[in-house]
């Protein structure tokens, strides 16, 4: 195997195609579009800055956001400040600087739209702007609406969600992220080098988009988000159910998947680009191992029987309930009243706290968490210790 052919110059076929060229592989990248602003948050978590230090070091414009709020549905809130900061792009400038090094380390970068993939005979052919190309191999890092499709099928509507939302020409320092009642998704503000990514996602087929937008704009006015010059946008996000993070084939005798088109999506969170970053990485490195068949049970042990998991309790986090009120609504109310918790949801929210020993955590912690509630909630707030939060309220 010597010439690769890559579809998709996003973050996982970028990465992956810059890690194949210094391996020595012929690689070319198609995408339709090349460094584009994907519709996105842009938000990269303290497990893809240590994965990938130079998303830190280099000059680019990013914005490093250490203070989050979470706000319930009902209105309360709780600020923090994270254990690791959130390393937030545009999307133009994280795509640039990852098609620039695969460029760099030999990628022959290519910007056309890929109709077609035939992966039937000995070598691969694509129709590539009308034209067919030959290869060995086919990397598909298309993105959550990838259409080609060899021996797999397609993410259903519930491995997916609908997100919609604006960029918005104005600056803050602060992530802010709503929950909803009974609502399978949530709003986001994170903050860029000079603009706001604004945005709702919710599970397909659950609410209609007007309704959707409905949700943001009030979001959009509660929070005073001045909107002139603001951008529409819309796009998919892979949210997948845990059937499919554990049977879903994503790689074939001379095609494989990663990103997006490979479900590589945390279902609670949407963070996706850590998971292309790594999942462009784990198929690079299998191929050049020679061993294709390999990466699956790489990506398993790497990260995706977490996601599966995370898929499993996904639905719970977000309708269940504890204690008489949403869990979404007790999450924001414990971060206030208990610096245990406090630390635990700091990590989750970095990037540091997998789902395997979440549980483990919360169990080893419950008694902490329940006494530091109780005494603020007796009113010996100076014993917990929240100085930090804002707007704390009590139980209804
Ligand atoms: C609204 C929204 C907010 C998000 N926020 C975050 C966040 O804050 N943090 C986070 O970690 N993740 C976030 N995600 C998820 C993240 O954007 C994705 O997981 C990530 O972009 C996946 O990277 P990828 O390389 O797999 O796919 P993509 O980034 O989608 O790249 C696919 C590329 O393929 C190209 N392409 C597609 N079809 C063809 C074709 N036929 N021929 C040629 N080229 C083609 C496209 O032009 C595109 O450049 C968000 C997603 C959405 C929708």
């Amino acid at each position: 195997m010597k010439d690769i052919a890559i579809v998709g110059g996003g973050p996982a076929g970028a990465l992956c195609g810059e890690r194949l060229a210094s391996h020595g592989f012929n690689v070319t990248i198609f995408d339709e579009r090349l460094a584009w602003e994907k519709p996105c948050g842009g938000g990269l978590t303290h497990k893809a800055i240590q994965a990938y230090p130079f998303l830190l070091e280099g000059s680019h414009p990013k914005k490093i956001v250490r203070t989050a709020e979470l706000i319930s549905g009902g209105g309360h809130r709780a600020r923090f400040e994270m254990s690791h900061p959130i390393v937030i792009y545009a999307r133009k400038v994280l795509n640039g600087l990852l098609l620039d090094r695969a460029i760099a380390a030999g990628c022959t970068a290519v910007r056309s739209r890929v109709t077609s993939v035939d992966t039937d005979g000995a070598q691969v052919y694509l129709t590539v702007g009308g034209e067919t190309r030959r290869s060995d191999f086919v990397v598909l890092a298309a993105g959550a609406r990838n259409q080609l499709l060899p021996g797999t099928t397609a993410l259903g509507t519930k491995d997916l969600e609908v997100t919609l939302g604006y960029f918005v020409p104005t600056e803050e320092d602060i992530l802010k992220v709503k929950f909803l009642k009974e609502f399978e998704g949530y709003m986001w503000s994170f903050p860029r080098a000079d603009h706001l990514s604004v945005g709702i996602c919710a599970k397909m087929g659950q609410s209609p988009a007007q309704q959707l937008r409905r949700h943001l704009d009030q979001f959009v006015d509660e929070e005073k988000i001045p909107m002139a010059g603001a951008r529409f946008y819309s796009h998919m996000l892979p949210s997948p159910q845990a059937q499919t993070i554990r049977n879903r084939r994503i790689v074939g005798r001379n095609w494989a998947m990663a990103g997006d088109a490979a479900a590589c999506v945390d279902p609670v969170t949407g963070e996706g680009l850590y998971y292309a970053l790594r999942s462009g990485d784990l198929l690079a490195q299998a191929l050049a191992d020679g061993q294709p068949q390999a990466y699956p049970e790489r990506l398993r042990a790497a990260f995706s029987a977490d996601l599966e998991l995370a898929a499993q309790i996904a639905r719970k986090i977000f309708r269940g309930n504890f204690l008489g009120g949403a869990i979404t609504t007790r999450m924001v109310q414990l971060l206030n009243y208990s610096p245990a918790f406090r630390d635990l949801i700091r990590d989750v929210f970095s990037g540091t706290q997998d789902y395997r020993t979440l549980k483990q955590r919360l169990w080893d912690q419950f008694g902490i968490t329940l006494v530091e509630f109780i005494r603020s909630w007796f009113g010996f707030r100076g014993l917990a210790g929240a100085t930090d939060g804002v707007g704390r309220e009590y139980l209804p």
